[in-house]
């Protein structure tokens, strides 16, 4: 049942919203995610959610060049970055719900509106699509005592307005204590002046409270620290109280954000505005994660190049969760991972040795298409046969195993379905090493073929995987529509390709490994979606072993 006004009133939900102004990317999505994961710390029950302001239905199909990477929750919803941030800081499982997009709240108000459920009315911005971003609020928050919502965007934004709008109306309907509004915003530095400037920020707020929003804090982006003064200054022009004004200077990693956001009391002053009790916990157990994190990135012991070879390399946000994964693994083996992006397409048996003798390990991710195949094929020939450390991951198994079947098995037309009905026409011969499930399988309809979320897998005993998890069933997630042709199988392991991890239900092969290889693993999942880095994932800091070696 839908709620009604009087029933989120009633309820002891808390919500903090988080939105951004002056300009994008100035790190909302860290914001809220490093402050969930401090009030986790205090003991509070968290969930953090994003909406977005696009009128996509969800970020499936958008350009990784456009939009960063699409990220993959358990129950397998493709969803904004910022979600991987949320789970990686903090310990909650994140689902479908966390992720809205203006287009899903559109779509369920104009499919409403055709079944009649309006009996006549006329359907308006106000009170029907806000009434459906608090009613999905609420949805997502269930469960939790605090829910971040971070909106996408930046005020003053037209997509955004009904979301605005839909926090006025919530801070309204629940009352006092029950939230608070935090606003990032951009303080330049003016290098020839010499002085940061805050009247960008005192025009975002000018135009928040325009639509009826006054922010409890302000989180100061900028160069260089925002002072007392200037904080003074920018409290008073924006009505908030000095020491509600953050200072949030750069710094050279993500995961010093919760401690510097701790150190300006943040987490303290948000669980005042809240109403809840002062904490007994002192400040060394809510960060001491966090502090060990930063210790060893200060001083890390062994130092490892990685390449990563792929299509996307100019925007690295469309990396981003595999990015952060590899430098958990460093993490875990109190190393510094330097990565080394090579643009796939650029990459070939000419100049191949030239790019890649100077790193320690080859990882080829997850991909689409057939732009550039022939160089990443080309990267996983070369760590093969140099003995190499490689990692294949989603698209980089498929192709180990398209190289393996060519160069190893002497199937020289070695392909993939995707290379044969690509938009382009494709190479309609070959040998299918890696085909579609519905080719595979004689299923017709093509409906929603993507293999989504997250899959069991089983893992054979004295695999390099087996050793790896220290276990025998595993669940990852999953986001690709083509799948190993078992078809390969016999002959593969013959000659030294073997499938160490599979999905039983499906009789899906997962993981191939090559024998007499310091370590060559390739995985049909992504595991760069659930590596944190408070706990790194095995197979991340298994990579960075065998690399350091
Ligand atoms: N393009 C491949 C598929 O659809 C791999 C996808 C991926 O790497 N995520 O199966």
């Amino acid at each position: 049942m839908k709620k009604t006004k009087k029933s989120y009133g009633q309820s002891n939900q808390k919500f903090i919203f988080v939105t951004g102004g002056v300009v994008s990317s100035i790190g909302k999505g860290l914001t809220a995610a490093s402050l969930g994961s401090l009030l986790e710390a205090r003991g509070y029950k968290i969930t953090l959610m994003k909406f977005d302001p696009y009128l996509n239905v969800d970020p499936g199909t958008m350009s990784p060049l456009q939009h960063g990477e699409v990220y993959v929750t358990d129950d397998g919803a493709e969803t904004d970055l910022d979600l991987g941030h949320y789970e990686r800081f903090v310990n909650v499982t994140l689902r479908k719900a966390n992720s809205v997009s203006a287009g899903q709240i559109y779509d369920s108000v104009i499919a409403r509106e055709r079944r009649g459920d309006y009996l006549g009315g006329t359907v308006q911005v106000i009170p029907h699509i806000t009434d459906e971003i608090k009613s999905r609020a609420f949805t997502a928050a269930q469960g939790s005592e605090i829910a971040i919502v971070e909106i996408g965007g930046t005020v003053g934004d037209i997509e955004a307005q009904p979301f605005f709008e839909a926090i006025r109306q919530l801070r309204l309907d629940l009352g006092p204590q029950n939230t608070a509004l935090i606003h990032v915003t951009y303080v330049p530095y003016i290098s020839v002046a010499g002085e940061l400037k805050s009247k960008p920020t005192q025009h975002s707020v000018k135009e928040l409270r325009q639509i009826g929003l006054q922010p409890d804090f302000l989180v100061c982006r900028s160069e260089k620290h925002i002072d007392e003064q200037l904080k003074a200054k920018i409290g008073l022009f924006c009505s908030i109280k000095t020491n509600y004004v953050i200072s949030a200077k750069d710094s050279s990693s993500i995961y010093e954000v919760p401690l510097s956001l701790h150190k300006e009391n943040l987490d303290a002053l948000v669980c005042e505005v809240l109403g809840f009790k002062k904490t007994t916990k002192k400040s060394s157990q809510i960060v001491s994660g966090w502090q060990k994190i930063c210790q060893i990135q200060k001083n890390p012991k062994k130092s490892v190049k990685i390449a990563v070879v792929g299509k996307y390399v100019d925007l690295k946000e469309s990396y981003k969760s595999l990015h952060e994964s590899l430098v958990h693994g460093g993490l875990a083996n109190l190393a510094k991972v330097e990565i080394k992006y090579v643009d796939s397409e650029k990459l070939n048996i000419k100049n191949i040795k030239k790019e890649l003798s100077d790193v320690d390990g080859i990882l080829v991710p997850g991909g689409f298409g057939t732009r550039g195949v022939e160089g990443k094929i080309s990267a996983i020939q070369y760590a093969r046969e140099n003995k190499v450390p490689f990692f294949g991951i989603c698209f980089g198994m498929q192709l180990s195993a398209i190289e393996f079947a060519r160069n190893v098995c002497g199937i020289k037309d070695a392909t993939s379905r995707e290379f044969m009905s690509d938009a382009k026409g494709g190479k309609q011969s070959g040998n299918v090493v890696i085909d579609s499930m519905i080719e595979q399988r004689g299923v017709v309809d093509k409906g929603g073929t993507m293999r989504l979320g997250s899959f069991k897998c089983k893992l054979s005993t004295g695999s390099t995987a087996f050793k790896t998890y220290k276990k025998n069933m595993i669940s990852e997630r999953h986001r690709h529509r083509f799948e190993f042709n078992n078809q390969f199988k016999d002959l593969f392991e013959k000659r030294g390709l073997i499938a160490t991890g599979v999905n039983q239900e499906r009789d899906l092969v997962e993981i191939l490994e090559i024998k007499n290889h310091p370590w060559f693993v390739g995985v049909q999942f992504h595991p760069e979606f659930k590596s944190k880095p408070l706990s790194p994932h095995p197979l991340f800091s298994a990579f960075i072993k065998a690399a350091l070696k």
